[in-house]
């Protein structure tokens, strides 16, 4: 990607390895109230039964507390917690060799769910439904299969495109669900804490900038808030300010709406290439020099949301909102003129 600023992508950075930021507990973590609260009873009726939890998938934007959900799931279950990411598991036997070593329950969590390889992912099928391995030993006329019994436990699934994952697998998860971008109030919430365990306090209105611009995701909300920090402590006296924070963000490129230089490119190269639109995403990805994967997974989901763009059949548009926040006064256009029998 050619992003010159990486703070501003929601993709991981190693520094997300800081535990400290990290929700521990259901109780702890904010926003996805719906996800949250459905979670409580199945972790719950799965502690009661003593058995191991249905298999769950969560999907959504990068960001967005997948992994951290699954972490909090484990410790709430009180069971081991095991992680992998689909372009790890590169043959059957890699996934075969963590499965062996679940413990009863245990939670193994698979993040880019729909990248595994459809050899590993026929593996999976069995030990998903029956806690199962069918294992192919040998080769040629020699082969034979032996059958494993697994522990039970529950795999949670994570990925940010829903619509690449196979349909059986898709089917074999007992709980689907959708995370969504976090409102600016939960935002508010999560940096004013972050804030105090970082130990430099951000005012009721320093906090609010803060998670006005980080694009609805928590992941961003956590980088622009070290950033501001950065600020705090060598140009201000130790605080959050709104004015503090408006600088250090404006001075980073984020606009008000809390887009970058990535997101303002994207708009502009529509609304002055293409008068608005509709423009193929392939067309987009070859002038952006930008992957189609890193458009539709990390640019387009926050400007849809926002209302920014629209995606047709055609490809894609600027939407009303879009012309605004880039100034610009929509271009007349001939076809429009057509419609009411002028052209
Ligand atoms: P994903 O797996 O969806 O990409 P993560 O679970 O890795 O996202 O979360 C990204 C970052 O955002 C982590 O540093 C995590 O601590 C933080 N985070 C996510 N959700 C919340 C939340 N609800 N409250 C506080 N912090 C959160």
């Amino acid at each position: 990607m050619t992003d010159p600023d990486p703070t501003l992508r929601p993709d991981p950075l190693p520094e997300d390895t800081d535990r400290a930021l990290r929700p521990q507990m259901l109780d702890d973590f904010i926003g996805q109230a719906d996800a949250r609260a459905n979670l409580r009873i199945f972790i719950q009726s799965a502690r009661q039964r003593g058995e191991a939890m249905d298999h769950t998938l969560f999907h959504g934007p990068p960001g967005l507390g997948k992994t951290t959900l699954a972490q909090i799931m484990a410790r709430e279950l009180g069971v081991g917690f095991r992680m992998t990411s689909g372009p790890v598991l590169a043959k059957a036997g890699d996934l075969a060799a963590i499965l062996t070593n679940l413990e009863r329950n245990d939670v193994l969590f698979i993040d880019e769910i729909h990248r595994l390889n459809p050899a590993v992912e026929e593996v999976l099928y069995p030990a998903l439904e029956d806690f199962e391995l069918d294992l192919v030993i040998g080769e040629g006329p020699a082969a034979r299969t032996v059958r494993i019994e697994l522990q039970p436990f529950t795999l949670v699934g994570a990925t940010t495109r829903l619509g690449l994952l196979t349909t059986p697998l898709r089917d074999r998860f007992g709980i689907p669900t959708r995370l969504q971008f976090y409102t600016e109030d939960e935002l508010h919430q999560i940096v004013s804490k972050n804030a105090i365990k970082l130990g430099v306090p951000a005012d009721t209105e320093g906090a609010r900038e803060i998670a006005r611009r980080a694009r609805g995701t928590p992941r961003i909300a956590g980088r622009l808030l070290r950033r501001v920090v950065d600020f705090a402590v060598v140009e201000g006296d130790g605080r959050i300010t709104r004015a503090l924070a408006d600088g250090a963000l404006t001075r980073l490129g984020v606009d008000a709406l809390g887009l970058d230089g990535a997101d303002r490119r994207y708009l502009t190269l529509i609304a002055e290439a293409y008068q608005g639109g509709p423009v193929g995403i392939e067309t987009l990805s070859a002038a952006l020099s930008e992957s189609r994967d890193a458009l539709e997974e990390v640019i387009e989901p926050y400007l849809l949301q926002q209302g920014l763009i629209q995606r047709t059949p055609r490809g894609r548009m600027l939407a009303q909102r879009g012309w605004a926040h880039l100034g610009i006064a929509v271009p007349e256009r001939p076809g429009a003129r057509d419609l009411f029998g002028q052209g």
